[in-house]
């Protein structure tokens, strides 16, 4: 049986394959993360010249056939190639770092329209939130909560204390918070001070569409980034690596 299929797709990688084709890793909205091919892609005036670079969303239809292991890629449109994003050597790292997140740690079976539609959403605010870096922390909380592993940022894991003062601690293991008091003698803790946890758990129960109105400046002092994705490499049993953020 063959079907084709006609939806939107962020491109999250291309490689050239043999003379003239390209496979391309793309997120689609109904199917999640999927390899297509594109055939005949670097031929001169082939009208996908150009059409498929990484972070361009696209329309595209697919060619399905279930014996295939890669389907074929027989129209894009571009919907949007983020021109102001693209040439923002502060921002753009953050998008290309969504990408690398999504192709580590989604798969076929993490189709869901919603979440597709929150990245294409927090990629477009890129371009103009005062503060890119906390979009990506927030993107980086909503991807964990997608995958199952919401942290508990609110209350004591222990002892259930929810006024925590001072300094309290994360920890990777749980995905939960302890208390000073609690925290003593445990792994993998993170220390956060009452801001930087006030900080988190404010960004995360943050309504998504106001997220460029994020009113809470970044509190110094811990790399927001490295301890979640540490978190989420922790539970996806699988280092994560992010590399477009060297770029800054
Ligand atoms: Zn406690």
């Amino acid at each position: 049986m063959q079907n084709q299929l006609k939806d939107k797709a962020l491109v999250l990688h291309s490689i050239r394959w043999k003379e003239s084709s390209k496979i391309l890793t793309l997120f689609i909205r109904s199917k999640g993360v999927d390899k297509v091919i594109a055939r005949s892609a670097y031929k001169p005036n082939h009208p996908f010249g150009g059409r498929l670079e990484a972070l361009n969303l696209l329309e595209v239809v697919i060619s399905q056939k279930q014996s295939r292991s890669l389907q074929i890629l027989q129209e894009a449109e571009v919907l949007d190639g983020f021109p102001v994003l693209r040439k923002d050597l502060t921002r753009q790292p953050y998008a290309l770092a969504i990408l690398e997140l999504i192709k580590q740690t989604l798969g076929e079976q993490h189709s869901d329209q919603i979440f597709f539609d929150f990245t294409v959403h927090i990629i477009k605010n890129l371009a103009t939130a005062d503060h890119p870096e906390i979009l990506f922390i927030y993107y980086l909380l909503k991807l964990s909560s997608f995958l199952g592993f919401k942290p508990a940022l609110h209350n004591c894991w222990e002892c259930g204390k929810t006024d925590l003062q001072g300094t309290s601690y994360f920890s990777v293991e749980k995905g939960a918070i302890f208390c000073s008091g609690c925290g003593e003698g445990l792994e993998l803790l993170s220390a956060l001070h009452k801001d930087q946890l006030y900080f988190l758990q404010r960004l995360q129960t943050f309504p998504h569409k106001k997220i460029v109105d994020f009113p809470i400046p970044l509190p110094a002092g811990i790399n927001y980034i490295a301890l979640l994705t540490r978190f989420l490499g922790f539970h996806l049993e699988q280092p994560i690596h992010i590399n477009a953020l060297s770029l800054l």
